[in-house]
């Protein structure tokens, strides 16, 4: 019984099935899970206070000091560390000071620069791009609107949320893979597609919190929900958490 409850909580930490919410119940036999809308704004706000207690100095782990380079460490940052983003961007700062300077870059250097972020040619055209557009439509100033943002190249929701969020203080819920998975283990979603999640989470958690969650979860999933070897015994939210193993 004990290794059939362990198999279960492993396949929801891989992404797969997992217990039903606290906050969901069946209304009738093959029905749609009714959501208990209050219930879950009171636990998700528990879940984020216990958060922000554990991991008080949680912020956007990327460098920068302007939107545009909030724009360009984000888009670098795709399947890459930010740690690794951070050593690359000093340098590719101070020869592209400006969208300007970027729109007007030769791909090839840009390429060589980010080279070690991997993807560096795909990313290498979206920056020069997203560059060349922030010239032709916003006088090479970022936007701080999420519409004008996702018009932009390379930048989707979960891009435009992070620089609304850290670059512009304007309250924007980033969906990255630590946030999909960890949402979606405490039960304060079952959607698997990112805007779907977004949408959930922005129901039960208050406005304030939304940019501060994903840095909460992402340092959760870094140190304690960790994918496929989550620590539940060491977990402060194992009580309120329908996958703890614990
Ligand atoms: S109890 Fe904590 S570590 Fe375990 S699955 Fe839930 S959130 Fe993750």
């Amino acid at each position: 019984m004990k290794a059939k409850r362990a198999r279960a909580a492993r396949a929801a930490h891989a992404g797969g099935t997992r217990k039903q919410s606290s906050g969901r119940k069946r209304s009738a036999r093959g029905a749609k899970p009714e959501r208990d809308l209050a219930a879950e704004k009171r636990r998700a706000r528990t879940i984020l206070a216990r958060l922000e207690r554990e991991y008080p100095d949680a912020r956007c782990s990327l460098d920068y000091d302007s939107p545009l380079q909030l724009v360009v460490a984000t888009i670098l940052s795709a399947q890459c560390t930010d740690a690794r983003v951070n050593k690359v961007t000093p340098a590719l700062f101070e020869r592209y000071p400006t969208a300007l300077a970027l729109a007007e870059a030769e791909i090839g250097e840009v390429e060589e620069q980010i080279r070690s972020t991997g993807f560096f040619r795909n990313k290498a055209r979206s920056i020069v791009a997203c560059a060349q557009e922030l010239v032709a439509r916003h006088g090479g100033e970022v936007p701080a609107d999420l519409e004008s943002l996702v018009q932009l190249a390379g930048i989707g929701r979960k891009t435009a949320n992070v620089v609304l969020g850290n670059a512009f203080g304007i309250p924007g819920v980033v969906v990255d893979t630590h946030v999909t998975r960890i949402s979606r283990l405490l039960s304060l979603t079952v959607q698997k597609e990112p805007n779907k999640i977004e949408l959930d989470l922005m129901e039960v958690v208050p406005r304030s919190k939304w940019t501060q969650l994903a840095h909460l979860f992402i340092e959760h999933g870094r140190r304690v929900c960790v994918a496929r070897r989550p620590r539940c015994d060491a977990c402060v939210l194992n009580d309120l958490c329908p996958s703890s193993e614990v």
